[in-house]
């Protein structure tokens, strides 16, 4: 029996591939996205308070009330932005759910994607899922910046929705201002809808800070802003994110969200809740940009080319052309089975798999990880 393909992307994503390598070659995994270290104590114990004091049955289709009144909270504190708890936010099983969830209340088959390359790898098969077609346009290494004329030149009358990541996986490169007035400028006058994927609007370093699609009044009128606490918490196991849009957008995400699984973990959200409204975690974009500083000090030991610091995320791309002139794809294998790290081609993030012989760095991780991971590493010869 034949079942059909619903996307075009072959075989298994490349994140479980090169985590999958890693253990088989006990490697130092650098390469999928998470954290090695625990999340602080105080969240572990909200949970378990939670599941010993009854919260163990279905949480509210769009999320629990305090959870999503801390998600606004947390919005007017940080961003001195109004969200409404009730009509604009909904609490998802991670991100990268809700943005299969926000495609699919936007299109119908024949409608057309802008998405900017390299990209998240979930976007595309989620676009093809939904019957619509990708149209890719580049960003140019090495500062993969956003050239807005070619967005513009990949508009069509089909062009339903452009979706969008900022701090960005895996370049770790961060919008401007002037790049949400380019992006407001061209979908202005039409039926363009954006979807946002902030993920690691958090991670961000060197004193800049995360602009969100939800400062821009223009454009959060048509938008699905998504988040993900896993990014923000340390604990991307447990698979709770959110997503911000207009009412009218909402009403729309949750139609298809009560028939995709309803709702989210109860005990999590919870915890989630009332960690937000009473912790005082240190700031996350100090942490990270510890790690990250650290990690480019320690890589000007091995003969790999950092082009550009990451400005946001916890992601480094690095260039291996010193070392080798192998495809990406082969190389992260070489390197995890040779020397016993592990990391993700960046060729992967493409959908006709460009290689600009880069890989990518994920530095979410203990000192003494990193150290070791780059004393391998260094062991490298020109
Ligand atoms: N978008 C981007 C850009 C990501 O890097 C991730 C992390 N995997 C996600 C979405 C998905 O997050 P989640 O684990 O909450 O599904
Ligand atoms: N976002 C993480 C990364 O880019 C991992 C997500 C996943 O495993 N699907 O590495």
């Amino acid at each position: 029996m034949e079942l059909p393909q619903k996307h075009s992307a072959t075989g298994t994503t490349i994140f479980t591939v090169m985590s999958a390598l890693a253990q088989q070659h006990s490697a130092i995994n650098l390469s999928q996205g998470f954290p090695d270290y625990p999340i602080d104590e105080q969240l572990g114990k909200l949970l378990y308070e939670a599941a010993s004091t009854g919260y163990n049955q279905y949480a509210p289709m769009p999320g629990l009330p305090m959870l999503r009144q801390a998600v606004a909270g947390d919005f007017k504190k940080r961003y001195n932005l109004d969200i409404d708890a009730d009509t604009e936010i909904t609490i998802t099983p991670g991100a990268t759910y809700a943005i299969y969830t926000a495609f699919t209340a936007v299109l119908q088959a024949g409608d057309e994607v802008i998405v900017l390359e390299p990209a998240y790898d979930s976007y595309i098969p989620n676009i093809e899922m939904n019957g619509a077609r990708v149209v890719p346009v580049s960003l140019s290494a090495p500062e993969f910046n956003v050239d807005w004329d070619k967005v513009k030149a990949a508009v069509t009358n089909k062009t339903k929705a452009i979706i969008i990541n900022t701090p960005h996986n895996p370049t770790g490169a961060v919008w401007t201002q002037e790049d949400w007035d380019a992006l407001a400028e061209i979908v202005r006058d039409t039926d363009i809808v954006i979807l946002s994927d902030e993920v690691y609007e958090q991670i961000i370093f060197d004193g800049q800070k995360h602009i969100s699609i939800l400062q821009q009044p223009e454009l959060r009128e048509r938008s699905f802003a998504l988040f993900s606490f896993g990014k923000v918490f340390h604990n991307t196991g447990w698979k709770i994110g959110y997503c911000i849009a207009p009412p009218a957008f909402t009403t729309a995400f949750r139609r298809i969200h009560q028939f995709l699984c309803f709702t989210v973990n109860t005990p999590g959200q919870y915890a989630l809740a009332n960690y937000i409204s009473n912790s005082n975690a240190p700031l996350l974009h100090s942490m990270m940009q510890q790690k990250r500083d650290y990690f480019l000090e320690l890589m000007k030991q091995t003969p790999f080319t950092i082009h550009k610091p990451a400005g946001g995320s916890y992601f480094q791309v690095a260039g291996y052309e010193q070392i080798s002139d192998m495809p990406d794809m082969e190389f992260a294998q070489w390197l995890t089975k040779e020397y016993g790290v592990a990391t993700i081609p960046v060729s992967a993030f493409y959908s006709n798999k460009k290689d600009d012989r880069l890989i990518r760095f994920c530095f979410a991780k203990k000192e003494d990880t990193l150290l070791e991971a780059v004393q391998r590493l260094s062991k490298l010869s020109i």
